[in-house]
């Protein structure tokens, strides 16, 4: 079988793809490497609320994600979970797509690999590291988890704001720490958290280690570069950024600029015929958003089927 294009990757910008392809009645095949699609939103944050997606004042990331996959389920596409891609071969009608157990031919390729993997960015400091998953994360399921508990959030970014601003309902008492003098969240995330009310926010503050036998029960805190506090505290969530694991795409000849791939304005690579978007890709201006994903992949998908028009595939 041949297809006209196969998506790589099922995050939120996989999946919109896979709509947008099913919508002009494409031959398209999605296909995702973990068990579940849904990207970041699935697994690393699906109870978080998301704020900054047009249409919805607020919604879930598992929610986002089910909604996605409704979408996109409406046409007689393919989703494929459990196969990683690992390269990508020229054939004459287009490309082969090879996965850790199969391959499928196409005449285009769209790479939504966000991140590639998730991993969090980490202290790698073991005197800290062993309480992971005794008090210590990196992902928060389920924010039940955190009732009437003393929360520490590590983080000055949107990821760090969003989870303080979720669990502040839910935990006794939440403080927010970073390293710098100034948060970098967005201001609307900044002036909920100074208002909030049972919010501390504590900058140029880093955590020193945690104590606790067996779970965390305090955390020393270094402040402003001198001195050493020491806090009682239940939960510490790390929220300090991912570690991107996308150089395996730079093996399948793509022009990358660090970790992302280059792309034009149509979102094509360098490679002809495929196309990229998502948090995967860099250009002048791009924002690692939701959004921004949701309208690449729909300049990806409409170059895609100009591609196959004009038999260039
Ligand atoms: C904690 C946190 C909170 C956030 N909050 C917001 C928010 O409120 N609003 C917002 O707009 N953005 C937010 N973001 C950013 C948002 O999640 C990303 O911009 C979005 O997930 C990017 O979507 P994507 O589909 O491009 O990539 P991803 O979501 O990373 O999905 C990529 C998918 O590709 C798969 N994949 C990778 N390599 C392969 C391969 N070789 N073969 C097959 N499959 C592969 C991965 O397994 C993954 O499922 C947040 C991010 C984090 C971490």
């Amino acid at each position: 079988m041949l297809d006209d294009i196969i998506i790589i990757g099922g995050g939120p910008t996989g999946l919109f793809s896979l709509y947008i392809a099913g919508l002009h009645r494409m031959k398209a095949t999605l296909i995702e490497k973990l068990d579940r699609v849904g990207g970041q939103l699935e697994h690393l944050y699906p109870e978080k609320p998301i704020y900054d997606i047009g249409g919805f004042p607020m919604i879930r990331g598992h929610e986002l994600v089910e909604r996605l996959r409704q979408q996109a389920g409406q046409y007689p596409t393919r989703q494929i979970t459990g196969q990683a891609v690992t390269g990508l071969d020229r054939t004459a009608q287009g490309w082969r797509v090879v996965t850790d157990s199969a391959s499928y031919d196409t005449r285009c390729v769209l790479i939504c690999g966000g991140i590639g993997d998730f991993l969090p960015r980490k202290f790698n400091e073991p005197s800290i590291d062993q309480y992971e998953k005794q008090g210590l994360h990196y992902v928060v399921n389920r924010l039940e988890d955190f009732r009437d508990k003393r929360v520490l959030v590590i983080g000055g970014g949107d990821s760090a704001a969003d989870w303080a601003m979720a669990l502040a309902d839910v935990a006794q008492d939440l403080t927010m720490i970073h390293r710098r003098n100034s948060f970098q969240c967005h201001a609307d995330s900044l002036d909920k958290l100074q208002n909030a009310g049972n919010i501390h926010l504590v900058p140029n503050a880093e955590l020193q280690s945690i104590e606790g036998v067996g779970k965390v029960s305090a955390v020393s805190i270094r402040r402003d570069r001198s001195h050493v506090e020491t806090w009682p505290m239940d939960e510490v969530i790390v929220a300090i950024g991912l570690v991107p694991g996308t150089a395996a795409f730079k093996s399948w000849g793509l022009a990358m600029e660090g970790h992302e791939l280059i792309v034009s304005s149509t979102m094509a690579t360098s490679l002809p015929g495929v196309f990229a978007a998502g948090d995967i890709v860099t250009y002048p201006g791009k924002v690692k958003l939701i959004a921004a994903g949701f309208g690449e992949a729909a300049t990806a998908v409409e170059a895609a089927r100009e591609v196959i028009r004009a038999g260039l595939g």
